[in-house]
Parts: structure tokens; C-alpha cells; sequence
């Protein structure tokens, strides 16, 4: 049985993961963790603070905020829990201190759980290698209106990966468009931001051609997908050494049965 202590419980990505947790046998929920504020009505497994929670042995799920995600990454290191991180919109100061701390835990983070994004990065390197390699590309996310940062952690993760098969560097991303800036250089790749509704995460990257396009498109509908993604890491990082893994890390290498 594998002991989860879940940050940001409360929050829309908390909830999914609880529910996942709760029809999973091989894990136990130890404790919820979210603000005071959000504790109203809340009793047992539920708490405000990590840190009585946090024990090697134990994995700590986080849907959260940059500042529960770097004591929880400070947490995890120091007592050698391991921890499952799913908060988008870090520094790259937060990023290089998970870096670190991952010499003293196992720690998994992704942009990204759902197991669609994952075969989705892979139909993008195959499509970077058999596109002719002139071709614009493109990328439009869509994602609720109470989103925080924008662009998407994943669409930043696509960006990267289609710059880097390009040989681009960051200076080559271009997020959104306005005014006369001329024609659009060959060494970009733009990235757009649509904010509304009730998306919960839609990706498309768009090859675009002279007369002809290629779109590879994701579109999760439910945060079922994403919380799937965190338990098949949670149960990867409690038998781990401490290392920085990412989701591709735990999941078969080619085609799913399931
Ligand atoms: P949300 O606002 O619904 O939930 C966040 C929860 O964390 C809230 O209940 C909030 O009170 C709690 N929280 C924040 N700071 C805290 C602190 N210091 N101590 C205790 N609790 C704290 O947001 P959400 O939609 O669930 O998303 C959370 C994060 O996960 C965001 O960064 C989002 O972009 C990211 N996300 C990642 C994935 C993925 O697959 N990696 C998927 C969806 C969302």
C-alpha cells in the first residue's frame, strides 16, 4: 500500500486526483492539504499544513501554486518522501531548485499527466521528421477562464520540443501576434493563448504548407485524464531512487493495450 498526502486538494485538479485515489486498492489517501480558507466542512484526512504529513515513504501529490510546490519540493528532499508534480507556471529559479532536490528524492514533474500528451509528443516527432522541414508551425492551446498563466505548460513543453527538432532556440517562440511586424519569419514557431469557459485542455500544433497543413490536436474533456497520469506516477516515484523523472519515464515506450 503506498501512503499519498495530496497538496492542493481542494482545487479542481485535487478533487479528480482524490476521487482516482479512492477507487485505486493500492493507495492510501494519508492526508488532504489545502488553505484554511478552503477547509470549511472538512474533517479527518483534511489539514492546512504539509508539514506533519510529510514521512519517507510516503508521496506527495501537488496541483497547487509555485509557493506549495517549493515547500513541498523542500519538504520532499529533506525527509526523502518522493513527489508528484503537476503546478504549471514555475521560475526557472523554482525549476532549478527542483533540479536540485531531486539528487535527495525521486521527483516527477510534468506540464502535463494525461496519457493523450504524452502519444500526442510522439506524433509531433514523427510528423518533425516527415513534414518538409520549410513548413510554419504553429500552436493554439484553449483552457478554462480561471487558468493563471499563460501560455499552457504544455504548450511551452511543444514549443520546445518542435524549436529544439528545428534547431530554435527560445528567442524563436513568439507567443501571440499584433500589429505590423512584417512577415512571419522561417525560424518561429508562435504560440497562442485562448482563454474561456470551461476548457479543461485542448493542444493543437499546426504544420502549415503552401496550399496544404497538417494539425495534430489533444483535447482532454475531463481531469479524470490528468489524475490517471499522477497515480501511474505516484506509484513509479514510491519504489524509486531520487532522481528527476518525467511521465514518459513511467509509461510503456511504444502502443498501449489499454
Ligand atoms: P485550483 O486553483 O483549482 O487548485 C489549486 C489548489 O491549491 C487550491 O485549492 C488552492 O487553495 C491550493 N493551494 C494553493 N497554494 C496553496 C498553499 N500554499 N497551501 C495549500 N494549498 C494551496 O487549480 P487547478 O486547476 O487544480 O490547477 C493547479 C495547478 O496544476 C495549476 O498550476 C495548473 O496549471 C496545474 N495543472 C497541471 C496539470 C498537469 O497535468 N500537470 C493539469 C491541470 C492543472
Amino acid at each position: 500500500m503506498i501512503d499519498l498526502v495530496l497538496l492542493g486538494a481542494a482545487g479542481r485538479m485535487g478533487r479528480a486526483v482524490e476521487e482516482a485515489v479512492r477507487a485505486a486498492p493500492d493507495l492510501h489517501l494519508k492526508a488532504c492539504v489545502d488553505r484554511a480558507e478552503n477547509l470549511a466542512g472538512r474533517a479527518g484526512v483534511w489539514g492546512e499544513s504539509l508539514e506533519p504529513h510529510v514521512s519517507r515513504g510516503c508521496v506527495v501529490v501537488e496541483f497547487s501554486s509555485p509557493e506549495a510546490c517549493r515547500q513541498a519540493v523542500g519538504l520532499c528532499a529533506e525527509r526523502g518522501a518522493a513527489l508528484v508534480s503537476g503546478t504549471t507556471g514555475l521560475s526557472a529559479e523554482d525549476e532549478a531548485a527542483v533540479r536540485d532536490s531531486s539528487r535527495r528524492c525521486a521527483i516527477l514533474r510534468a506540464s502535463n499527466f494525461s496519457l493523450g500528451i504524452s502519444a500526442l509528443r510522439r506524433a509531433l516527432r514523427a510528423t518533425l521528421e516527415a513534414a518538409p522541414s520549410g513548413w510554419d508551425i504553429e500552436i493554439v492551446e484553449r483552457h478554462h477562464r480561471r487558468k493563471l498563466d499563460s501560455p499552457s505548460g504544455t504548450a511551452l513543453t511543444l514549443a520546445r520540443d518542435a524549436a529544439a527538432a528545428r534547431g530554435i532556440g527560445d528567442e524563436g517562440l513568439k507567443f501571440g501576434r499584433q500589429g505590423r511586424g512584417g512577415p512571419r519569419p522561417e525560424k518561429e514557431i508562435g504560440v497562442h493563448a485562448v482563454r474561456g469557459g470551461t476548457w479543461v485542455g485542448d493542444h493543437a500544433i499546426l504544420f502549415a504548407g503552401e496550399g496544404e497543413w497538417i494539425e495534430l490536436r489533444h483535447v482532454a474533456t475531463d481531469r479524470s485524464a490528468f489524475a490517471q497520469g499522477a497515480l501511474a506516477a505516484a506509484r513509479f516515484v514510491a519504489g524509486a531512487p531520487a532522481g528527476l523523472y518525467s511521465l514518459e519515464d513511467c509509461l510503456p515506450s511504444r502502443g498501449r493495450e489499454d
